[in-house]
């Protein structure tokens, strides 16, 4: 079948079959396929989906575009956990030395920020120094030392992601259950774990907006994954609000020290315990999960995940300094209050407007070779709930040279939500699937 053919078939919304797949990506990888028509075929997906058959095809077929790695002389069960996409989502920096502090092998393979979301690597990369780049000895060897290491898809490691990843995020066809499950699927595979923790984020700041949408996916990377060979297990997770009080890649890293201390806000420790616990579980080293967040939350306390933490920075060449030292980290040349309207109780901050905001002030990008200004982003200066005055700021953008200053305030005109009471307290939890 020609590729006009492929295209055709999915726009009339017939199944491809195993085959067409792994076609298709081959010689997508190979250079044969052209940008626009593979463009073509993920917007016909986009609007036609893909059974739980395609996803499976496509995962094993992205995941055959490249190496495998083969973890099982470290440990039977390597664990990962991978969120679908936040704002303000810093858990990885914390889960992942966290989790081997308490006895999990951690290889993390992570994403760059996509849409107004932010990414692991581009955070990590905000440290002075540190590298993702980890080549496949490296990545074992500090597995082997220290139980995790976070890096970058390699040119080698499911380059069928890599490319297909980036067109994605310029195409509008990034929101497809099919695609997202395919996407983190075929990378967690591709770095061995055995099981995998999903933080699937439902609301305004997720790309699932609504609870349905959510269940959908998460279904969807339970049902694929098991297939695939991976233990999983998904905790739907609220995104209505930016993750804590920090958006921006080197303001996030700071926050996540904080949370490492035993300290900093109280729902990014809550859901790093309970994702950190779900992995505990998965990898074997706890039986339950009330066991597993009282021991993790004493590695936090009692500052054995923050030295991992230390750790991974020094061993992936970052500067470690910035531990004691925040100020280390790049930081924004200009920063400018925005204040409430009104007096009242903060009923609501729209994470989908915020993670614009930040984008607008260069935290993220805007097409594949956008360079981002690592101190740029916001710090929110109140939570939900959190009484206010009017004149009172409720907001600080952090912006350097190139920031469209004007854009972020229209995008944070709206996302501030001021009510007379303070609004019941929304779960950060809101179910657990396996
Ligand atoms: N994270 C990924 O790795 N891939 C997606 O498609 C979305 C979120």
């Amino acid at each position: 079948m020609s590729f006009v053919d492929l295209i055709e078939t999915k726009k009339a919304g017939r199944v491809l079959t195993s085959d067409e797949i792994r076609g298709t990506i081959d010689a997508y990888v190979a250079g044969k396929v052209p940008d626009y028509q593979m463009a073509a075929l993920l917007m016909a997906v986009r609007w036609r989906g893909l059974s739980v058959d395609e996803t499976t095809a496509l995962t094993l077929a992205m995941l055959g575009s490249g190496e495998r790695y083969d973890l099982s002389d470290l440990c039977d069960r390597p664990v990962d956990k991978h969120s679908t996409g936040g704002v303000g989502d810093k858990l990885s920096l914390i889960v992942a030395p966290l989790a081997a502090s308490c006895g999990c092998v951690v290889p993390m393979i992570s994403g760059r920020g996509l849409g107004h979301t932010g990414g692991t690597l581009d955070k990590l990369e905000s440290i002075p120094g540190f590298r993702t780049d980890l080549d496949a000895r490296a990545f074992r060897a500090q597995l082997g030392t220290l139980g995790v290491a976070l890096g970058a898809q390699t040119a080698s490691l499911v380059p069928a992601d890599r490319h297909l990843y980036a067109l994605r995020d310029v195409t509008g066809t990034v929101d497809d259950p099919g695609l997202i499950a395919a996407s983190i699927l075929s990378k967690k595979l591709a770095e061995g774990a055995r099981g995998l923790v999903l933080d699937v984020k439902v609301g305004a700041g997720a790309f699932a907006c609504d609870r349905a949408a959510a269940g959908i996916l998460a279904e969807r990377l339970l049902t694929v994954g098991r297939r695939c060979g991976l233990e999983a297990v998904a905790l739907l997770t609220d995104m209505g609000a930016p993750l804590g009080r920090a958006v921006g890649n080197a303001l996030e890293v700071a926050e996540s020290i904080t949370v490492l201390r035993g300290e900093g806000p109280a729902e990014v420790r809550e859901l790093a315990l309970a994702l950190t616990a779900e992995m505990m579980v998965l990898a074997g080293v706890a039986e339950a999960h009330e066991q597993a967040a009282a021991a993790a939350a004493r590695q936090l306390d009692g500052g054995a995940a923050l030295e991992r933490f230390t750790l991974l920075v020094k061993a992936q060449g970052g500067d470690a300094g910035i531990i004691e030292d925040p100020r280390r980290l790049p930081a924004a040349r200009h920063r400018i209050d925005l204040t409430s309207p009104r007096r009242g109780h903060v009923a609501a901050i729209d994470a989908r407007r915020v993670g614009l905001a930040a984008l607008a002030l260069r935290a993220g990008r805007t097409t594949k070779d956008d360079v981002i200004d690592p101190a740029a982003g916001v710090l929110l200066r109140v939570g939900v709930g959190d009484p206010i005055d009017e004149g009172a700021p409720w907001i600080t953008l952090h912006y350097g040279a190139g920031a469209d200053l004007d854009s972020a305030r229209d995008r944070l005109a709206h996302a501030l939500v001021v009510g007379e009471e303070a609004p019941a307290r929304r779960p950060l939890i809101l179910e657990r699937r396996a």
